[in-house]
């Protein structure tokens, strides 16, 4: 592996563009299982480095739910890199700070400023936009480069020494130089990889996600003033806590409300109860209240994590896994998507370098080096934050509250 492409996790993925136009002297055939965030961006990634890519996807069409994400610099600095900054721009909400609340009271009791300064900071924006959106960006970016499979779901596998062979729920079957595995936290491939099933685990925790046009709240002087500053407001709350911002050029505001899971919902997105819902937040500040009555139906996530794995790459040498299917976390630091496209910039860097067949293993060991520390820490710090933003009231809440108020009071000087 070229030194420049093994130097570090931290140098890759502050020069992801290394490769820019640079073609692999051998081209591969790879099949990539998986067509959401993570498969879509290493399938553009892979075939920009000069691969033949087939995506299969068990969905009979493509599509994202409908709800918002966060898109953080480290990844709309990819985005811009690949020529999507200005498509990025009008579907996005640049927020213009972090505001953190008290959940009964409303108190602000965290500030930082975003919008423009974290552009100068990081060199790249923080936004909000709506994930079908994101989806479509990215989909519109690989379709013209990829072969893309619907209605195709993987059901076995085959590595062997020289190829991978895959066959579909139909009988039809595929064969390969390289299997990627970005088919998300109940991965067939991760099974495959790991020669062992091991789940994925609930994390205690359920999401509700929800969507309010924001016609509705300009009508209310307590709720106008989400719209008119967009800033993403979190309320934290004893073993809860919801994160609030607008997308789609303002016309939406975005709620993910995060609490305990009640193990009701037997599918992880599942239809949830609106009513229920309003329920479990029904001690939180008068403003929550008026949005969540606005919610007129929402969907339930139960939230599933796993201990980082420590290996990605089948000992053939010729499948490895992307994205969820192998460092699926808690949403709390907005990083799963985020990771899962920092794993694709990685692969296709490194792969853009291949020139013979025996460079395939240790190209995918370089790449599950680079980039395991940096996930298993992203796993490792989204169980943090469900800690912290979770605490019960009493000692421990006032400490990290009163921590927070001195940080905001600086920001604010
Ligand atoms: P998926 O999106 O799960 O894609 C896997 C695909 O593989 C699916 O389309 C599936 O149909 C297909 N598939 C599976 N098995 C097969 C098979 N056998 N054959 C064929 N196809 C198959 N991340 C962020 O970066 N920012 C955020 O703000 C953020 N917010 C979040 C909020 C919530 C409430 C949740 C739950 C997650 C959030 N995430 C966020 C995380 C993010 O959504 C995921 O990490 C990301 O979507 C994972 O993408 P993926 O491509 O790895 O997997």
């Amino acid at each position: 592996v070229p030194a420049d492409a093994a130097a570090s996790a931290e140098g890759v993925s502050h020069n992801l563009n290394l490769y820019g136009g640079r073609k692999a002297p051998l081209s591969l055939n790879i099949l990539l299982v998986g067509c959401g965030l993570g498969g879509l961006a290493a399938a553009h990634c892979l075939s920009q480095a000069g691969h033949r890519v087939t995506v299969f996807e068990s969905a009979p069409a493509i599509g994202e739910v409908g709800a918002g994400i966060q898109v953080t610099p480290n990844v709309s600095r990819l985005l811009i890199r690949w020529g999507l900054g200005e498509q990025l721009s009008k579907i996005a909400v640049k927020p213009e700070a972090i505001v953190f609340r008290r959940y009964s009271t409303g108190e602000r009791v965290g500030y930082a400023r975003w919008g423009d300064k974290i552009e100068k900071e990081y060199g790249a924006p923080y936004v909000h936009i709506h994930r079908a959106d994101f989806h479509k960006l990215l989909f519109d970016l690989a379709k013209d480069q990829v072969e893309l499979k619907l209605n195709s779901t993987v059901t076995h596998i085959e590595p062997g020494p020289d190829s991978v062979s895959i066959t579909l729920h139909t009988g039809e079957k595929f064969t390969g130089d390289l299997l990627v595995g970005a088919d998300g936290v109940k991965s067939l491939i991760r099974t495959v990889v790991l020669g062992k099933t091991t789940n994925a685990e609930p994390t205690g925790d359920a999401a509700y996600r929800a969507v309010i046009p924001t016609e509705l709240m300009e009508k209310d002087p307590d709720l106008k003033p989400f719209v008119d500053t967009p800033e993403m407001t979190g309320w934290m709350a004893p073993g809860r806590h919801l994160m609030a911002y607008n997308i789609r050029a303002k016309k939406l505001f975005n709620l993910v409300l995060l609490h305990p899971d009640d193990g009701s919902v037997e599918s992880w997105t599942a239809e949830g109860s609106a009513d229920k819902m309003r329920a479990d937040f029904a001690d939180f500040e008068p403003r929550v209240r008026k949005l969540l009555n606005f919610v007129s139906s929402t969907l339930k996530w139960r939230l599933m994590d796993r201990r980082p794995l420590d290996n990605w790459v089948h000992e053939s040498g010729r499948i490895v896994l992307l994205g969820d299917a192998c460092h699926p976390m808690l949403p709390y630091r907005a990083q799963g998507a985020a990771m899962a496209i920092e794993d694709a910039a990685v692969l296709g860097n490194l792969f853009s370098r291949v020139s013979h067949q025996s460079q395939i293993k240790p190209l995918l060991h370089a790449y599950m080096s680079l980039r395991l520390p940096r996930t298993a820490d992203t796993q490792n710090q989204s169980r943090l934050n469900q800690h912290i933003f979770h605490l019960p009231d009493g000692p421990e809440q006032e400490k990290r509250d009163e921590a927070m108020k001195q940080a905001m009071r600086a920001e604010l000087k």
